[in-house]
């Protein structure tokens, strides 16, 4: 029997590309055994993920990734088998958008100083009714002829040292880690590489016991573009702190960074995994 699973999935809620439906589909395709769908800062497609692939006969988990506030570097945190209608979370969620929209204002609004102007039925063009954020700006930017790529558009305006940067709310990573906690998730650090610590072990073991203290459960040992030395690493210290260790292929759309859906690396599948608290057996 086929035990594959993939904890780390997005769909077309946030900035993935399938519909929650065909997400479910792939992974059958694929021969999954469990998919989790993870979309950034919204369960807006969980409900529908879930009752589909009950339908289909995959375990098929409800979940979220949120962004932490991170020096340099992204700290994610992903929360499976959330429950979405927990006030808490979404507290935190409306703040999350509210603060992504007053940013875009922001930055429009810097950009227009500037001399370039892109009204908000163009940003809303390109984001095609999802979250709108500065990806979509930067493709605004090189429609006009502003920039010559995508790359020079962060580099030049969006980035954190670009000239029309502009900050917006981020959690603390021990405060989300509670709240999906609290929301009745089962709580991993995702892709522990784009936290840049990996020259700093001892930096890296320190957050883990910090966010192990909050609550934390598993560490996304298996991700995309993480070398087999980084995968040691992780799992030793997840073993050292007693942490589950998960897998995820963070999928956003096919053919995208070479990235399919119970994969790691092309063609290297997700080892098996055993979470009882996931029905992962
Ligand atoms: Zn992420
Ligand atoms: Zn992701």
């Amino acid at each position: 029997m086929n035990m594959l699973n993939d904890l780390h999935v997005h769909s077309n809620e946030s900035d993935g590309q399938l519909s929650p439906e065909l997400l479910i589909d792939a992974a059958i395709g694929n021969g999954l055994a469990a998919v989790a769908l993870c979309d950034h800062d919204t369960t807006a497609g969980t409900v529908r993920f879930t009752q589909y692939g009950k339908s289909r006969g995959i375990n098929a988990l409800s979940g979220i990734e949120l962004s932490a506030k991170w020096k340099k570097g992204n700290c994610h945190l992903l929360g499976i088998n959330v429950k979405s209608d927990c006030e808490p979370l979404e507290a935190i969620l409306r703040k999350t958008r509210e603060s992504r929209d007053r940013r875009n204002d922001l930055i429009l609004e810097k950009l227009a100083e500037m001399g370039i102007t892109i009204s908000p039925e163009q940003l809303s063009n390109e984001a095609g009714g999802e979250v709108v954020a500065r990806p979509h700006i930067a493709y605004a930017l090189l429609r006009a002829g502003h920039v010559r790529s995508f790359q020079e558009a962060f580099d030049k305006y969006l980035s954190s040292s670009g000239i029309a940067y502009v900050d917006r709310f981020r959690l603390d990573p021990a405060d989300a880690v509670k709240t999906l906690r609290e929301a009745g998730a089962f709580v991993v650090l995702a892709h522990p590489r784009q936290l840049g610590l990996d020259k700093d072990k001892t930096a890296l073991f320190d957050l883990l016991i910090e966010l192990k203290n909050a609550g934390l459960q598993g560490v996304e040992v298996y991700s995309p573009d993480t070398t087999d030395e980084q995968i040691q690493l992780y799992k030793e210290m997840s073993v050292a702190l007693g942490l589950a260790q998960t897998g995820g292929s963070d999928f956003h759309a096919p053919g995208l960074g070479g990235r399919d859906i119970g994969y790691y690396r092309p063609s290297v599948p997700i080892p098996k995994i055993t979470i009882p608290e996931l029905s992962l057996n």
